[in-house]
């Protein structure tokens, strides 16, 4: 594992802004007009290039993220994934639609068209560098629109090899996509430039000042922020297979996962054999050889004050402890157990390698618990007996059943969440028409008499016919 390259955030001035923009602007109206078999056959170009220069790319996000080499490529993989399926259903998701015109326009042909939306501003975060924009950057770039990318100040250089590639894959499409480096300033700035859309991906409090900020211009906004999911253990579990995918949920990618697991609740009649599963998986486990480290300094400060505040109010340690703070961004895996449901380790996303085990009476306890924070992203239920519609009562805007953060690897889902986990979605089809807007269209096509109702001079018979009308369709006298 690379050593700790933690980046202060670096001062940039927004300058360039304006002229960034002014290109992506110039450029929209010819991305805009393009087929999408074309835009496809550029962002396949665009995958082709990431994947041919992986070595580059991945070397990149381990220096800036400390990722080990395999959670690095497995997350180009997913990306690319995502970016070739906006790519190749781009065409089917927003062609044109018919809609009957209904009785009122009986004579007109009606239908839908989506809009490219022009320029989109993207704030990317530093956890998935490559994975998080690419699923946005696909939705948005697939759609029509030409794009500000400006990921996270611990991230510039990643950022940089995306938009680098689609250059080279590219040269014919200059300032369809511009980095946009800097950090909290330069974000801010974006939002307040007046493009036509920003997708934010993030913490929920940032979400909340990049709402604030676009609300000026009323520039609409998607917000992709922190979850603090739950993944619950029915008494009918196949327990292994659930402490396994909990290890992996909870503490791949340092924790570090916006729907990676934070809360565990367990029906008691299995719980002792859950935790002591979990236990067994987790005894070899170590930070810097199976996770990475904690990407920013920040980040592991709140790691710390969950435990140390959890640890201080009841909570017992049911794996690692102080001990696991082993130095700059190195974290062992931490459970804790008995952690009173009102701290910040459970009503808050801790972001780290840290998860609490709750045991509960019963699956509908374990239901009510998950659902009581306030952010809603993913969440997760092992039950041989449970059907999807095990779904329904959870309060997330993913769901894995018998899994974990599976829907994040299935390109055609739609990503994202609700509450405090923001709204609107990426990926599969709703993340291509997040980057558009609906455009109404009739056309006539026949002249038939009815179309009298709606003369500002009125035939002797309108009155009758619209009576007639409203007692024929929606009831009588
Ligand atoms: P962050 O909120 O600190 O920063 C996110 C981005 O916003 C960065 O590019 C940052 O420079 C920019 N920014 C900061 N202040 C800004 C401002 N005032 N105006 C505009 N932009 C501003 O988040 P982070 O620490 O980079 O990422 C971690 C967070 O992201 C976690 O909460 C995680 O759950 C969340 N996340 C969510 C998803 C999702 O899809 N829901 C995916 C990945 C990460």
């Amino acid at each position: 594992m690379p050593p700790p390259a933690w980046k202060a955030d670096i001062d940039v001035t927004t300058s360039d802004l304006d002229r960034v923009l002014t290109g992506c602007r110039t450029a929209a109206a010819h991305w805009g007009s393009l087929s999408f078999g074309e835009r496809e056959r550029q962002l396949r170009r665009w995958a082709n290039e990431l994947a041919r220069s992986r070595a580059d790319v991945i070397a990149t996000v381990r220096e800036e993220t400390g990722k080990p080499q395999a959670d690095a490529e497995l997350e180009l993989l997913v990306g690319l994934e995502h970016l070739t399926w906006s790519a190749r259903h781009a065409g089917r998701t927003l062609r044109p639609r018919r809609v009957s015109p209904g009785i009122l326009a009986a004579e007109h042909q009606a239908r839908v068209e989506r809009r490219p939306l022009g320029v989109v501003g993207v704030i990317g975060p530093w956890n998935y560098p490559v994975l998080t924009p690419l699923g946005v950057l696909a939705g948005a770039l697939a759609a029509g629109n030409t794009v500000v990318f400006k990921p996270s100040e611990y991230t510039t250089e990643t950022g940089r090899a995306l938009v680098e590639a689609f250059d080279r894959a590219n040269p014919e499409s200059a300032d369809v996509l511009r980095l946009l480096p800097g950090g909290a300033e330069a974000g801010e700035a974006l939002c307040r430039a007046g493009v036509d859309k920003v997708a934010f991906t993030g913490s929920t409090r940032t979400g909340q000042a990049v709402m604030a900020a676009c609300a000026d211009t009323l520039t609409p906004v998607v917000l992709e922020c922190g979850g603090n999911d739950a993944l619950i253990v029915a008494e009918d579990a196949d327990v292994r297979a659930a402490a396994r995918a909990a290890a992996w949920g909870a503490f791949s990618n340092a924790g570090q996962t916006c729907a990676g697991v934070e809360r565990i609740y367990v029906v008691q009649s299995v719980g002792e054999q859950f935790l002591a599963a979990l236990t067994a998986e987790l005894a070899p486990v170590r930070a810097g050889h199976h996770y990475g480290r904690l990407t920013t300094p920040q980040q592991e400060k709140v790691v710390r004050v969950h435990v140390e505040d959890a640890a201080a109010n009841g909570g017992r340690f049911l794996v690692g402890g102080p001990e696991s703070f082993r130095g700059p961004g190195l974290v062992d895996p931490v459970v804790l157990t008995d952690v009173p449901e009102d701290r910040p380790a459970v009503q808050e996303e801790t972001f780290g390698p840290v998860v609490v085990v709750r045991l509960v009476r019963d699956l509908d306890e374990g239901i009510a618990r998950a659902n009581a924070v306030p952010q809603a992203l993913g969440a997760a239920v092992f039950s041989r007996s449970a059907d999807p519609s095990v779904a329904r009562r959870l309060r997330a805007g993913m769901v894995s059943v018998n899994g974990i953060l599976t829907f994040a690897g299935v390109p055609g889902l739609p990503f994202g969440g609700n509450g405090a986990s923001g709204f609107g979605r990426v990926h599969g089809r709703e993340g291509l028409m997040e980057f558009t807007s609906a455009q109404a269209v009739t056309a006539r096509r026949l002249h038939l008499t009815g179309s009298g109702l709606t003369r500002l001079r009125s035939p002797w018979w309108k009155h009758r016919a619209l009576r007639a009308l409203i007692r024929l369709r929606h009831g009588r006298d």
